[in-house]
Parts: C-alpha cells; sequence; structure tokens
C-alpha cells in the first residue's frame, strides 16, 4: 500500500516508528509536511499539491496533528478524505476532540464516567460553579493548556475562588473540575486501535506534584487495566468517532473517570513502558480497513 504520514517533523520518535513499521510490513511509506501542502477545490476535481507535485494513488493517510496547527492540519487531511483515501483518524473527529468542552459534553451524554465538571464565563458565578463541583480541593484547568500546562490544584475554597476569577478576568476559557484525590497523582493512559486497548501504562506524578505527564516529570510503567477501564476507554474512543486514541483515564472510587481523549497519541512513552509494537498494530488495521473497503467496492461493483 501507498500510505502517507501528515507530521511536520520526520525526525520525532512517533512519525520515525511509523516510518519504520510501515515499511517493515512492506508498505510504501511517505512523511507528508502538513503545512507544505496546498490545495485545489475545483468542482469534482479535488487535488493536493506538495513541492511542485501532485499527491496521486495514497490508499491510507495517517494523520499526526499538532494542536497548534489543527486548522490547516484538518483541512489538508479533509482533501486527502475527499480523494478517497483512507483516513487512520477522520478529520472531524479530530477537530472534535480537540475541543475538551465538547469533549466532554459527549462523552457524558453517552454516559462514560468523568470528574464532576463546570464551566462558567463570568465571575459573578463562581461561588455557585465550586458548589457545584462540590467545593475544594478542585482542579482548575485552561482549555487551550496541554501537556499539564495550565492545570492547577486548588486545595482550598478561597484559592479556588481566587484563580477562578484571576482567569476569568484575564478572558481565559477554563473548566472547573472535581479533584480525584483516590488517584494518587497517577493517571491511566489507555492506547486504544479499532475496538480494543492495545497497550496501557500507568503514570505517576513526582512526589509533592499531582499532574502525571511525563513532561512534568512523571514516570511511566506497564499496568495491567480492568474490564471496566478497557471497555471504557473503547467505548469513549468511538464516541469521539476516533480509530486511533490515547484515552486517559483516572482510578476513582466509583470506577474509571475519562480526563481527555488524544487523537495523535505519542509512541515514545507507550511503547517504552509496554514493549509493545504499537506502530506495528496501527497498520495491521489499517491494512484490515482498506482490505474490507475493496471487499465491499468488489461487492457494489456486482450488485
Ligand atoms: P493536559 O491536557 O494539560 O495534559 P489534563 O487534563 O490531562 O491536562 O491534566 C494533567 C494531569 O493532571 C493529568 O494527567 C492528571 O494526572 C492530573 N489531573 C487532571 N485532572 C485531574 C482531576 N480532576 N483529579 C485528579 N488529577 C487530575
Ligand atoms: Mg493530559
Amino acid at each position: 500500500m501507498k500510505i502517507a504520514i501528515l507530521s511536520r517533523n520526520p525526525k520525532l520518535y512517533s512519525t520515525r516508528r511509523l516510518v519504520e513499521a510501515g515499511l517493515k510490513r512492506g508498505h510504501e511509506v511517505r512523511v507528508i509536511d502538513t503545512l507544505r501542502c496546498y490545495m485545489n477545490m475545483a468542482t469534482d476535481n479535488p487535488t493536493i499539491h506538495y513541492r511542485g507535485e501532485t499527491l496521486e494513488g495514497y490508499d491510507a493517510v495517517i494523520p499526526r496533528i499538532g494542536a497548534s496547527v489543527t486548522f490547516y492540519g484538518t483541512a489538508v487531511l479533509r482533501q486527502f478524505e475527499m480523494l478517497g483515501v483512507f483516513p487512520l483518524n477522520e478529520s472531524v473527529a479530530i477537530t472534535r476532540s480537540r475541543d475538551k468542552l465538547r469533549s466532554l459534553q459527549l462523552l457524558s451524554r453517552r454516559g462514560i464516567g468523568m470528574p464532576v465538571t463546570g464551566f462558567a464565563n463570568s465571575p459573578d458565578d463562581v461561588q455557585d460553579l465550586i458548589r457545584m463541583v462540590g467545593g475544594a480541593p478542585l482542579v482548575i484547568k485552561l482549555l487551550q493548556g496541554t501537556q499539564g500546562i495550565g492545570v492547577v490544584l486548588a486545595e482550598t475554597k478561597k484559592a479556588a475562588e481566587s484563580v477562578i476569577e484571576a482567569f476569568l478576568g484575564l478572558n481565559a476559557d477554563i473548566l472547573v473540575q472535581e479533584y480525584v484525590k483516590e488517584a494518587g497523582g497517577s493517571d491511566i493512559r489507555c492506547f486504544v486501535v479499532g475496538d480494543r486497548v492495545v497497550a496501557a501504562m500507568k503514570r505517576q506524578a513526582q512526589p509533592g506534584e499531582f499532574r502525571s505527564n511525563l513532561h512534568r516529570g512523571g514516570t511511566a510503567s506497564l499496568v495491567k487495566i480492568t474490564p471496566k477501564e478497557r471497555q471504557t476507554a473503547v467505548k469513549a474512543a468511538k464516541v469521539m468517532g476516533l480509530n486511533v486514541a490515547g484515552v486517559d483515564l483516572l482510578r476513582s472510587s466509583s470506577g474509571p473517570k475519562i480526563m481527555e481523549v488524544n487523537s495523535s497519541p505519542g509512541l515514545e512513552g507507550i511503547e517504552s513502558a509496554t514493549g509493545k509494537d504499537v506502530a506495528g498494530l496501527i497498520y495491521a488495521f489499517i491494512e484490515k480497513q482498506i482490505e474490507e473497503r475493496k471487499a465491499t467496492t468488489r461487492t457494489k461493483g456486482k450488485g
């Protein structure tokens, strides 16, 4: 198969592994810099251009779109979709998952466990907002934050009020969340491919820290997840419409609580913590999807 990897940086571990695993399985793999693609949207004849050439004949595209280029990146991916190329994750699903509020709203509607979460726009309602999520201690998150930056633990009601007021005063979009203390500074990353969790790791925050992000000094280790955690992670990815997702959950006393669903989950942490060939499993999924697509087209052709 001919496969495009949309990535800004061929040197990243995840990109390198996807190239390596694809070549190993006999595919033609090419890394394409998302931002260097330009497109033509003529009626019935959409095209994608790249460094002077027209991109043609691809069977599948693996989007690795960073948070800072979501808008243009999903437009490029959509153009591949218009050409009939199979996207590992669809552009609409990526857009959906990048919006934390929208994601939580969708997950809550489908009955998936999550920390009690509130959001507001006006500093006038802070008292009630705090009451709504069960009072202090609570977690305040900047919607635009990633890698743990912009996630604050307010231990007292006074601290919570000040931080929320300060953020809202700066016109920052925030959400306010129940603090899941039992998690003890750890969370579980479930790597979902299709309808399976193919690898899972536990991330533990360093002492004195509640954020388990590896970028904040957290450490990763292999973990065995429960059937309920497995089900929850797979369902969360399905609700978002993602074939491949990094689903992060907290172990609470009332079961798994989803924090976020990532559409371009990194491979380095999960492959080194679990020793699994996650990149290879991603290709196995793509191969199966393409086979099924071909079979459907053949059947349709006969009918
Ligand atoms: P980011 O997108 O910046 O990674 P997260 O929502 O994933 O933000 O939060 C970062 C980390 O903070 C999580 O991995 C988790 O360890 C901790 N954390 C976040 N929300 C809660 C919560 N409600 N209760 C307990 N710990 C939390
Ligand atoms: Mg996170």
